[in-house]
């Protein structure tokens, strides 16, 4: 596949189709927000230092050519017009999604692929919203593309195999190591470890069985992992843990969410992007 469109351009949006021209695809960005698709040559020229600072092959002239392959638009028919592959990141709200996609499903041609990169909504959420269900699928993104580069792919029950095959094989073009997801799981593989694991360590910490700086040594020494889950919360940043445990029933959650709070968030130490969060950088 090689007309590819990624409708949303904001932090996932930007990331993957940067990432899809770096590797060669023709991709228009779509956004609503005008304004959003002004400030993109910023956002290129931001991702363009993080390839030359992470990556070995990243030169000036293939970064280049990577942005000329980019267009923008704020006109959907226009942007999935001769699409082969349609990935969505517009925000995590299922009507805006659903929106989105009817809107997809009107205009595209018949061969397009459509594929979300949402983390918490199941694809037959959203699949019939696009009137070619059988053509839909879930394609996770992680952040920071470049480096944490998981494709998590996952289908519906009514999803055509050589749909879920052809966006794999798309994922690997691009430089994805791809995550086959069998059955429809919330939370992919990833979260689905991630999330009890840190839920775990925070409910240790909180009742006071022992310190950040012990839980992360034992977890780092006893299976030679190289980031213990504190450390990992900084590099997630303070955000999501804190609506996530907030939302929670628990209420060893709902204490690790007001220390989140009081010691961290409201003191600016939102994790590594900040230089400070469990620990300083
Ligand atoms: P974001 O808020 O940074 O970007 C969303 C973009 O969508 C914005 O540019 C906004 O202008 C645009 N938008 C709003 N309404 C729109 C519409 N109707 N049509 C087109 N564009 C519209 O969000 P994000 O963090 O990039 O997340 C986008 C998706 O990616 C979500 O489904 C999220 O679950 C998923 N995701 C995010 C991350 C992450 O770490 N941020 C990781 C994996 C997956």
């Amino acid at each position: 596949m090689q007309q590819i469109t990624v409708l949303g351009s904001g932090v996932l949006g930007s990331q993957i189709a940067f990432q899809s021209a770096y590797h060669g695809k023709d991709v228009v960005v779509y956004d609503v927000d005008a304004r959003v698709l002004d400030r993109l040559p910023e956002r290129w020229a931001y991702l363009a230092a993080q390839y030359r600072q992470d990556l070995g092959d990243a030169t000036p002239e293939r970064l280049d050519a990577a942005v000329a392959r980019l267009r923008t638009t704020t006109d959907l028919a226009d942007a999935v017009g001769d699409a082969d592959l349609v990935i969505e990141a517009v925000p995590e709200v299922l009507d805006i999604k659903r929106e989105t996609w009817a809107a997809v499903g009107a205009a595209a041609p018949e061969r397009t692929i459509f594929a979300t990169n949402s983390s918490t909504l199941l694809p037959r959420a959203i699949a019939d919203a696009t009137g070619r269900p059988d053509r839909f699928l879930a394609l996770h993104f992680a952040n920071n593309i470049w480096l944490q580069n998981t494709a998590e792919v996952m289908g519906h029950a009514g999803t055509e195999p050589a749909c879920s095959d052809a966006v794999a094989q798309f994922a690997e073009e691009i430089g994805m190591v791809v995550i086959r997801v069998q059955k429809e799981q919330p939370g992919y593989v990833l979260n689905s470890l991630l999330v009890p694991f840190l839920t775990a360590a925070s409910k240790l910490y909180v009742r006071g069985v022992a310190d950040v700086e012990t839980i992360d040594l034992t977890w780092r020494k006893a299976t030679g992992a190289p980031l213990g889950p504190f450390q990992i919360y900084d590099v997630i940043g303070m955000q999501t843990p804190y609506h996530l445990s907030r939302s929670s029933d628990d209420p060893d959650q709902q204490q690790f969410a007001e220390i989140l709070k009081r010691d961290y968030i409201d003191q600016g130490k939102l994790g590594r992007s900040t230089g400070q969060g469990f620990y300083d950088y």
